[in-house]
């Protein structure tokens, strides 16, 4: 499902990444860990398209990134280290609004049910997301990934300042996306939860 090849990158005279391989199969959760500067976010950024590589490849779905940036996109979720949501808007708001951006129409109960499936509380879906907690917006990203019918996660230190309860949640989530066969590529200092 993600596959890097070779992959390099140098800003200016600086390597970043030197050549990396790796693939993520469906159903695979592989957490890159490494020290600050190691070129994790790189990493992600290139299977993002949001940056090119200096050589080497990157795949989503067997598609070169490069040549398929809009295509490639449509079969990942990015979660990063703070998910931007509309503040003003809803969960259930920003789920719709997603969703439709990703050529998804759902109707309310469908929508609610990605949330629910997300492990939102009931109480907090036509609250707007500037009330909500960074693990309450994790699991919004989590409902968009399952309402866009994701197939790869990425993910960029998502639980950096979860308090453990909703680390084990967050973790819990991506067991239970891996039975559904996602393949997960994530970005953590999170020993324990790797
Ligand atoms: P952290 O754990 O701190 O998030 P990381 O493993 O995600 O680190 P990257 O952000 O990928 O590391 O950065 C890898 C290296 O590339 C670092 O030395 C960083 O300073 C450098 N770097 C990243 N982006 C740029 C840029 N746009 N221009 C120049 N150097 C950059």
């Amino acid at each position: 499902m993600l596959s890097a090849q070779n992959l390099t990158k140098q800003y200016g005279f600086f390597t970043a990444l030197h050549p990396l391989d790796l693939t993520v199969n469906p159903g695979d959760i592989y957490c890159l860990l490494g020290a600050n500067g190691a070129g994790k976010t790189t990493t992600i950024n290139l299977f993002l398209g949001f940056i090119a590589p200096t050589s080497g490849k990157v795949f989503i779905n067997g598609l070169d990134v490069q040549e398929n940036l809009i295509q490639t996109k449509k079969f990942i979720a990015y979660i990063p280290e703070n998910l931007m949501l509309y503040p003003t808007l809803t969960g259930l708001e920003n789920l719709r609004y997603f969703s439709e951006l990703a050529g998804k129409k759902y109707n309310l109960s469908q929508l609610s049910a990605f949330l629910e499936e997300a492990g939102l509380q009931t109480e907090a879906f036509h609250k707007r997301v500037r009330t909500y907690s960074k693990g309450m917006r994790q699991k919004v990203g989590i409902a968009i990934a399952l309402a866009k019918d994701a197939r790869a996660l990425l993910l960029d230190e998502p639980t950096s300042g979860l308090d453990p309860q909703a680390s084990n949640e967050f973790s819990a989530l991506l067991l239970q996306m891996k039975q559904k066969g996602m393949a997960t590529l994530m970005a953590t200092h999170d020993l324990f939860h790797a």
